[in-house]
């Protein structure tokens, strides 16, 4: 057998898509890879770029990302993602061939370099290629959510998007279990550009293999089909977390642990966890209507409001005044928690959640049972796997008003229903601990494509 190269022989350049959902699991698969002996650089646009400190085991590499003023105040993830893949792709190319040059020396010619790169970075495959080096494909999306959007575009093609609101309710062609509502696309259509970034996204790509996070005990048959039609290997090693120490943190924002002094002092599986994780925002009559609901449900609650969240508001202005006044004794509230520590804290009883994959993630692996209240994109499939596939949670669809909320509470933490709903997220949680110890499925993937990477 040939000698493994692993070691300070191989480096790994890892390209996160510089948004909160994306660095998180880029950067733990890092923390992964850096403990089986892989050195890790981490190459970073300007913008939202990760803090060096909270990695002191990696290197950062800050790139000159050329983004526009106007796109960045523009807020648009679609126009700042693909201009990045077009701003980054020369100086990305640049600090690879750098790399290169400096393993170049003498004794040093074995040294490999892998590039992994996130789905929506495509513009770091092409570099990657130039200079001959491999790469990894890093997919921060369920297996569900790729197959929702493969059908978009076959839809697309077939002329059948923008779709009429009289089949919203419709399951989608060869996906039973979605709605074409809740396909990751606005009712209204779609733009030449999303297109674009979903086309680059799922099939132009041709890397050595993809590693996805996201666990073969949830996504088992739908992992299967992808791998069928894969040309190159599928390393399924969810949830990512589980691989990464316990205490690593990349959070682009300050974490305020006084939550965790007050989930302290609550009792066990008494508190509803909201949180709606680093990019949605909702007006401010759905924030009151928010408010009331959990504050009438009589649980305790504890709720991230980050600013920016409620549109038009510093932060919690618009709190109505008799929520306010609950603050500090059943509510707390802060602006961003240290979400995986609150998820496996015990006097969690419920999350709810806007569905960003990470949260789901994150939730299920703790067996906390998810009220799924979705906004956009891929939030919007994971909501419905959770609380019509897998059976982990109840999705709010409606016009969201405060008895919605607080019957959702209820159901959840006092109802036959909800005991029910919170077994069956237990029993998850057992199965996912068999994923990721020795021999289990996810540990073995990581295994595998340690090997993968090491001749
Ligand atoms: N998160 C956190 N503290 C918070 C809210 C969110 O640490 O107060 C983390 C959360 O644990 C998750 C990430 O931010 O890892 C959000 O990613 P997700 O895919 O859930 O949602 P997105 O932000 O991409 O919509």
């Amino acid at each position: 057998m040939e000698k493994a190269r692993i070691g300070k022989h191989s480096t790994v350049v890892l390209f996160p898509c510089p948004y909160q959902g994306h660095i998180t699991p880029m950067l733990q698969l890092g923390s992964a890879l850096h403990s089986k002996g892989f050195s890790i650089t981490v190459v970073h646009t300007q913008f939202n770029s990760p803090n060096p400190s909270s990695h002191p085991e990696f290197n950062f590499q800050s790139l000159p990302d050329g983004l526009s003023q106007e796109v960045i105040s523009s807020g648009s993830l679609l126009d700042i993602i693909s201009e990045l893949n077009v701003t980054c792709k020369a100086p990305f190319q640049e600090c690879l061939e750098q790399m290169v040059k400096a393993r170049n020396v003498p004794n040093d010619d074995d040294k490999v370099i892998w590039v992994i790169y996130d789905e929506l970075m495509h513009f770091a495959e092409a570099a990657a290629n130039h200079l001959g080096l491999p790469t990894i494909l890093l997919r921060t999306i369920s297996a569900a959510t790729f197959v929702s959007r493969s059908a978009i575009l076959q839809l697309e093609a077939q002329g059948l998007i923008p779709f009429q609101e009289s089949i919203s309710e419709e399951a989608v062609p060869n996906l039973p279990s979605l709605r074409f509502k809740d396909l990751p696309i606005s009712m209204h259509g779609v733009s030449e550009k999303f297109l674009n970034l979903m086309k680059e996204a799922c099939h132009s790509r041709k890397p050595s293999a993809v590693v996805w996070n996201t666990i073969e005990c949830l996504e088992q048959s739908l992992l299967a089909q992808l791998q069928k039609q894969s040309k190159v290997p599928i390393f399924p090693i969810g949830p990512i977390h589980k691989f990464a120490p316990a205490a690593s943190c990349s959070s682009l924002l300050p974490e305020d642990t006084c939550c965790i002094s007050w989930l302290n002092k609550q009792p066990d599986k008494s508190v509803v966890y909201a949180s709606f994780g680093s990019v949605a925002s909702i007006d401010a009559k759905e924030f009151t209507e928010m408010a009331w609901g959990l504050a009438n449900s009589r649980h305790r609650f504890l709720w991230v409001v980050r600013p920016g969240f409620i549109l038009g508001s510093e932060w919690t202005e618009p709190l109505p005044k008799g929520v306010k006044e609950i603050v500090g004794e059943r509510c707390c509230i802060v602006k961003w928690a240290p979400q995986r520590e609150v998820l496996g804290h015990a006097a969690v009883g419920v999350f709810l959640t806007h569905c960003g994959w990470n949260s789901a993630l994150e939730s299920i692996s703790e067996g906390v049972p998810m009220i799924c209240r979705p906004y956009f994109g891929d939030q919007k499939v994971t909501a419905r796997y959770i609380a019509h596939v897998w059976g982990l949670g109840l999705q709010l669809e409606n016009k969201l008003d405060r008895e919605e909320v607080a019957r959702a509470v209820r159901r959840i933490m006092e109802d036959e229903q909800g005991e029910q709903i919170r077994a069956r997220a237990e029993d998850m949680k057992g199965k996912i601990e068999l994923c990721v110890k020795k021999g289990g499925l996810s540990y073995n993937s990581m295994d595998n494509l340690v090997q993968f990477m090491s001749f």
